[in-house]
């Protein structure tokens, strides 16, 4: 009989080679230390380097413990971590970056606020590491995130947080394919709670994400958690519409007043470009969400897994 793991920590994983000894050494001691039983999953998202290798040597090392799902291609780290979700049997689940941006010698004070009752625990990154860009473009999106959706979250980018089992579940029932998953933990959650916790900058390798990327990302957790950019257009259509009429009215006095005009052309082009240009932006708008409406009700697949080594004769 195997025991059962108190902590599931779970961790995803896209080319980090360089990263992973090391963090799976300070993992390995630190929850070691803490004294209760663990395990880690690590999802192979799709890597071309040798991560797989290191892996399954991890899982050889310790098998019970250690157990790695490996998708059959790039997936994206959201849909790697609900794989492991899918999966995990401790009553407590931990997230975290391979890259060791999240220290795991962080992982206790996350643990020691579920315990002081909250059900879904962030981390908010003191001395955040990274770009300038990054973190300017981070602020800006958390403040959107606050004005446009209901959810009151610190930092919403740290991955270093921590669930209870039944927030986990209620994340993987929801079976969508393109959401953010604090976000989504965040709207299950009864007692929220942050926890600030350090932040180091990537150990070796280069960050994952691309500026396109990021875009998307932000995309998923506005469309995913909110209306109000659709519900912002209605409603600037709906006072231009007025202003529109109101202009009419007072062309049309001014025609039987003074009588026709044509100054002004170029005013009229530029008035014109803006709105079409607003237009355009619109249409994206609602492209983003009927894009996304498509692929959810397409239902394929969130992800393939192509193999899971783990321990199974529980
Ligand atoms: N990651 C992943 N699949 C991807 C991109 C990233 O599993 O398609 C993992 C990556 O290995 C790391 C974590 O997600 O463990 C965060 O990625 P990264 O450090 O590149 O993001 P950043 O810190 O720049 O936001
Ligand atoms: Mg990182």
């Amino acid at each position: 009989m195997m025991t059962k793991p108190y902590i599931s920590v779970v961790i995803p994983v896209y080319n980090e080679q360089e990263n992973l000894r090391q963090l799976f050494e300070r993992l390995t001691s630190t929850m070691d230390a803490f004294g209760r039983p663990w395990e880690v999953l690590f999802t192979n998202d799709g890597s071309r380097d040798n991560s797989m290798e290191l892996l399954k040597s991890f899982h050889k090392q310790r098998p019970k413990q250690v157990r790695v799902i490996d998708f059959s291609g790039n997936f994206g780290q959201h849909m790697a971590i609900i794989a492991a979700f899918e999966h995990v049997r401790g009553e407590v689940i931990v997230t975290l970056d391979a890259d060791l941006q999240n220290p795991p010698e962080e992982i206790p004070k996350l643990l020691a606020a579920i315990e002081a009752g909250h059900d879904s625990v962030g981390g908010y990154r003191r001395n955040r590491q990274d770009t300038f860009f990054r973190k300017y473009a981070s602020k800006i999106i958390n403040g959107i995130r606050a004005k446009v959706t209901r959810i009151r979250m610190k930092d919403q980018g740290c991955m270093l947080r921590a669930y209870r089992k039944h927030i986990v579940d209620n994340i993987v029932a929801s079976g969508e394919t393109s959401t953010f998953i604090p976000a989504l933990a965040y709207s299950y959650s009864a007692n929220p709670g942050d926890v600030e916790v350090e932040h180091a900058a990537r150990a070796a390798g280069e960050s994952k994400y691309r500026l396109y990327d990021l875009i998307r990302l932000n995309f998923d957790l506005m469309t995913g958690f909110s209306m109000v950019p659709l519900q912002a257009f209605t409603l600037f259509g709906m006072i231009v519409s007025v202003f529109s009429f109101l202009f009419v009215v007072f062309l049309f006095i001014r025609r039987i007043v003074v009588g026709p005009e044509a100054e002004g052309l170029f005013t009229l082009f530029a008035i014109l470009y803006f709105f079409v240009g607003i237009g355009i932006m619109g249409l994206g708008i609602i492209g983003e969400y009927v894009g996304r409406i498509y692929k959810e009700v397409r239902r394929r697949p969130r992800f393939i897994i192509r193999n899971i080594y783990e321990e199974t004769n529980d």
